[in-house]
């Protein structure tokens, strides 16, 4: 297990559609791992394994008591609409209101490839859709009207301009200061 560095916006990997995972095996047993480990250093509600610079489809949330692994996810259905604000760990510090769909049936295969299916609503289901978003090579940004979308980018390219690469660095859990 290790803390792995996430991928901002702006590294291509986030635009990526991720490949499906044939045989879960000790490697993405272990990517799992970390992934959980990453996603609670970073403070984050879900993160998606093109996050972390792997493109297949893995992802981890922590929402609402459910603290879970989605390998192969797919949304089967999903009902009703809710806004509410959303952020990104490869979008750090932006934060924009996004509507999507309250409540989804999800199927996904757990960290031992048993298969599962979850009917969720409010936060979880929003980041579990999030995360899905992600696993397609789709940003949260994206939902995003075409006025507000711009002003966040030119906002970001505007602080990140010295950026010399994609990669954050996440400290561990305990010796973040907030
Ligand atoms: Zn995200």
């Amino acid at each position: 297990m290790s803390l792995l560095p996430l991928h901002l916006l702006g590294s291509p990997v986030l635009r990526q559609r991720s490949d499906e995972i044939g045989a879960i095996d000790s490697e993405v047993r272990e990517l799992i791992a970390s992934m959980f480990e990453t996603m609670d250093a970073a403070k984050g509600v879900g993160l998606a394994a093109n996050q972390v610079g792997i493109a297949r489809r893995v992802a981890v949330i922590d929402a609402d008591g459910h603290r879970i692994a989605l390998v192969n996810p797919r949304i089967l259905s999903a009902e009703g609409r809710s806004t509410a604000e959303e952020g990104c760990l490869s979008v750090p510090d932006v934060f924009a209101d996004v509507t999507r769909p309250e409540q989804i049936v999800v199927e996904a295969l757990d960290a031992d490839g048993k298969p599962f299916r979850l009917e969720v609503g409010a936060l979880a289901a929003r980041a579990i859709q999030h995360e899905v978003d992600h696993l397609d090579g789709i940003l949260f940004l994206d939902h995003l009207g075409p006025v507000k979308r711009k002003m966040l980018l030119a906002r970001w390219k505007k602080e990140h301009r010295n950026d010399s690469s994609y990669l954050k660095e996440v400290s561990p859990a305990n010796a973040a200061s907030d």
